[in-house]
């Protein structure tokens, strides 16, 4: 009569239950055979021309192998990195709720039509807000302050991006 797997698996378990010594000193006997990665090292550098043979000829005859082992670890690599990209895309936007709004707002229900810029008195272009919590209170300003000004807040920790324009 044929085993079901569960009964292998059980007979396997008690194998190893009743033999643990034995297999404990097997283990170590492998260990000691020279297999250990310990071994290894130390033969790579008592033999260094030789583990460079061995190396290149392991690349040469697994290279279908390695090839296919790092295209895994590229799209592995491709899907945390895409992962990332969505979580910190998802907090800029949150982040830029308030700002897009005010920004949204701004334009919708404030023209820049005749203005001059606050700061050096040259024809306005944008609207530069000095809290986005409060949308339609802007200052009018030319390209060039608002660049200015944001460039300071970036020196506090602020934004890079013109507020609106
Ligand atoms: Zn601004
Ligand atoms: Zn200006």
């Amino acid at each position: 009569m044929a085993q079901t797997k569960e009964e292998i698996l059980e007979k396997r378990k008690k194998y190893n239950l009743e033999n643990k010594e034995k297999i404990k000193k097997l283990k170590e006997k492998y260990k000691e055979s020279g297999y250990s990665k310990s071994y290894q090292k130390a033969w790579a550098l008592k033999n260094p021309k030789k583990k460079k043979k061995y190396n290149s000829d392991y690349s040469k005859n697994h290279a279908e192998e390695i090839k296919i082992k790092k295209h895994q670890k590229y799209l592995k690599n491709k899907e945390i990195v895409l992962k990332k990209n969505k979580k910190y895309k998802k907090i800029y936007q949150q982040r830029n709720k308030v700002k897009v709004n005010a920004r949204n707002l701004a334009r919708v229900h404030i023209k820049i039509e005749n203005r001059n810029c606050k700061y050096c008195n040259n024809p306005a272009n944008q609207r530069h807000h000095p809290d986005y919590l409060q949308p339609l209170i802007v200052e009018f300003i030319c390209s060039d302050c608002h660049e200015r000004i944001h460039s300071k807040y970036l020196m506090k920790g602020g934004s890079t991006v013109s507020c609106s324009n």
